[in-house]
């Protein structure tokens, strides 16, 4: 894919800027947070929950249309007067109950819409995000909806038998059908255990996805005496795309092909069960950006279904997996970091699909399940962090010495030439004579402070041309790369891999902005690097309108006080917000140099303002060495006793030993990340 780089609208209006500092030139020039809006794509990926308010900040609010909003920077000012650092995961509970208030709107719109005989019962994925508090506020918001739980593992089937409430058997003899769909491989336990919570009201449906979980289901059955509901997963032919397209065909790691499924419906025939099998599933992968491809799903599996409840299967349930994707850039295109359908047209085209295949055959229509988990639980998080420092290429046109070199010589001579005559050539000039000028120090003929004479004029040289490519219609592919190689690099308070791990993993696009100073024109460009001692550990890759973008338009630092220069690394906060990361990031994120989770709070909406429902703490140092197997009680221990061995041989002063140790202390019982003093 082609890389595209500038920003519509945010041209200069000047064609030959004299200036080659662009926070000078342009701060001054009209900005508005509509401008902003429509830099960062605010309304695309954040409507009805993200905007931004006159103040220029961030506004969130949670309950979407029904009102309610609050200041996201005023709120991180709070929340850090709460003695809770950066980085900082939000999650905003009422955007959770929003999202499946929605999903349920959508299908009972379009169940009635279609006049469709059968109901809607959503279940939500647990190992999109299996946080306690988050599980736990889904269940609560989901009981009106009779919105069940998906488990993919043993672990996952504890947390949904903790959670779920179940119905109670004593009052009616009905199971209410708030479904535990039970999916994953499968062991004894797992189906034993699932099984026997049917007696204590759950509604659990052992979706068989490997033929060998077959017979111990069957077996556990007729030991415990409790019937069974069961499901199977089947390998579609319908093709997915994007990163899961491999979660279909016959080479996919889930699901029976068709044969197998033949087996399980002769097989519980055979041991006179076939009416326990109520269920077919199928997940043809997560974010399918193009509706087309699940309705040509839907088709195959209304098919199959059909056959089913034709083989004399009792079927009761279609479930259509996951897969509704989110719109991350708000193109609300095919593209892998968007979608080009709504929940609406999702749910209708489930519904209309499911009920034509059903009407041709005169059977009744299934109960729709779907297994929503992104499109669920992504917009309630937002990473916060703040941003330490910048760096950029110094790039400065000193006064001439005498008896300067030619190749420095040379670099001025360009810089003084470049126009929008000749901007490219002078461009292979500067590199060829920066080039040159590497040569002659390698070699002994240029000192190090002319080698940094030259480099300084080579970015000035690279900083004008660039000002003038951004004037240009078009660019030379070749000019193309200067606008990354001249970003500024932002250090962020963060670890991609612990807190963003998919846009490290498999290139994941997530919405990304300053969420203060929104008033004011960002007059940089840059990319995010993280704390890691890893180059991967950087963002460099943003949303964009038509493609993807290699820098990011960001704010200056502002010093911290009015005019001081001086002390360069004093600067004003500059927060940053991460948006859409509330599926799949905090569970796989991981330690890559041992920084661990981030502080987690739960914000909820009331009608004084809000409230903080919950705080997580992040991990402290000592925890994330206890991951690694290290003691802190042992290790400080350890330094202690090398602290007297030093004071007796007087190498440390018994004042520097104790500071050594309590810094030690402290330490181990301090978050993983940088603290802002
Ligand atoms: C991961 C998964 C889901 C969730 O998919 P989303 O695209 O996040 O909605 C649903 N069902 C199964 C079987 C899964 O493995």
């Amino acid at each position: 894919m082609g890389i595209h780089t500038r920003v519509k609208g945010d041209r200069d209006s000047d064609p030959t800027p004299l200036s080659v500092d662009l926070s000078q030139a342009t701060s001054a020039e009209a900005w508005g947070v509509e401008d902003s809006e429509k830099l960062y794509r605010v309304e695309g990926w954040g409507d009805p929950y993200f905007s931004i308010n006159a103040a220029g900040n961030v506004m969130v609010s949670p309950r979407g249309d029904l009102g309610g909003s609050l200041d996201l920077y005023e709120l991180v000012q709070a929340l850090r007067k709460r003695n809770l650092q950066l980085p900082l995961l939000i999650r905003f509970s009422d955007i959770l109950g929003d999202r499946i208030e929605r999903l349920n709107a959508c299908f009972a719109k379009a169940i009635a819409r279609y006049n469709y005989g059968g109901t809607y019962r959503g279940v939500y994925p647990v190992k999109c995000n299996q946080h306690r508090h988050l599980v736990e506020t889904l269940v609560q918001f989901g009981q009106p909806y009779q919105f069940g739980l998906e488990a993919g593992s043993k672990p996952e089937l504890m947390i949904a038998l903790a959670t779920l409430q179940p119905s109670n058997l004593a009052k009616s003899n009905d199971f209410e059908d708030t479904l535990l769909i039970c999916n994953g491989y499968k062991d004894r336990d797992y189906i034993e255990t699932a099984l026997l919570a049917m007696r204590l009201g759950h509604k659990p449906v052992l979706v068989i996805e490997q033929l060998h979980e077959l017979p111990i289901a069957i077996e556990a059955s007729r030991n415990l005496g409790i019937k069974p509901i069961l499901g199977v997963r089947a390998k579609l032919s319908a093709k997915g795309s994007g990163h899961w397209q491999s979660t279909t065909g016959d080479r996919a790691k889930f699901g029976l092909t068709i044969p197998e499924v033949l087996a399980v419906v002769e097989r519980l025939a055979a041991s006179e069960m076939l009416d326990c099998l109520q269920l077919l599933h199928f997940h043809i992968g997560s974010q399918i950006s193009a509706i087309g491809t699940i309705k040509n799903a839907i088709r195959e599996a209304a098919q199959i279904y059909g056959e089913l409840v034709k083989m004399g299967a009792n079927m009761q349930y279609l479930d259509v997996g996951g897969g509704l994707a989110v719109d991350y850039d708000g193109s609300k295109t095919n593209f892998h970091a968007s979608k080009n359908y709504n929940m609406q047209n999702y749910a209708n085209d489930i519904v209309a699909e499911v009920k034509d295949a059903c009407e041709e055959r005169g059977i009744s229509p299934p109960i729709l399940i779907s297994e929503s988990g992104r499109a669920i639980a992504s917009h309630q998080a937002v990473l916060v962090f703040d941003i330490l420092g910048t760096n950029e290429p110094l790039a400065d046109v000193s006064a001439p010495v005498e008896n300067e070199h030619r190749s420095i010589r040379n670099l001025r001579h360009t810089y003084s030439q470049i126009a929008v005559e000749n901007y490219q050539e002078a461009y292979h000039d500067a590199i060829q004579f920066k080039e040159e000028a590497i040569s002659l120090f390698n070699f002994g003929y240029l000192s190090l402070r002319e080698r940094a004479i030259a480099e300084k004029l080579y970015w000035a040289c690279c900083r004008k041309i660039l000002e003038i490519t951004r004037t240009q219609e078009y660019v030379p592919d070749d000019l193309e790369e200067l606008e990354q190689n001249l970003a500024a690099i932002y250090s962020a308070n963060l670890s991609v891999f612990q807190s963003a791990p998919d846009a490290w993993a498999i290139n994941q696009l997530f919405p990304i902005m300053p969420i203060h100073r929104l008033d004011e024109k960002p007059t940089n460009r840059g990319v995010i690097a993280d704390l890691t001692c890893d180059s991967d550990g950087e963002i460099n890759k943003f949303i964009d309108l038509l493609d993807v973008k290699d820098v990011l338009e960001l704010h200056p630092l502002e010093p911290e006080t009015e005019g001081d220069s001086t002390s360069k690394s004093k600067h004003k906060p500059y927060f940053i917000g991460m948006f859409l990361v509330g599926a799949y990031q905090e569970i796989m994120g991981n330690l890559h140099n041992l920084f661990g989770d981030t502080n987690v709070v739960h914000i909820r909406i009331t009608p004084k303002g809000y409230n903080v429902e919950q705080v997580v703490k992040g991990d402290t140092i000592a925890e994330v060495l206890g991951y690694a197997q290290y003691n802190a009680e042992d290790i400080l221990e350890n330094l202690r006793r090398r602290t007297e061995e030093a004071l007796q041989d007087q190498r440390i002063t018994l004042d520097e030993s104790q500071r050594l140790l309590q810094n030690y202390a402290r330490s181990l019982s301090s978050y993983t990340y940088l603290s802002e003093d």
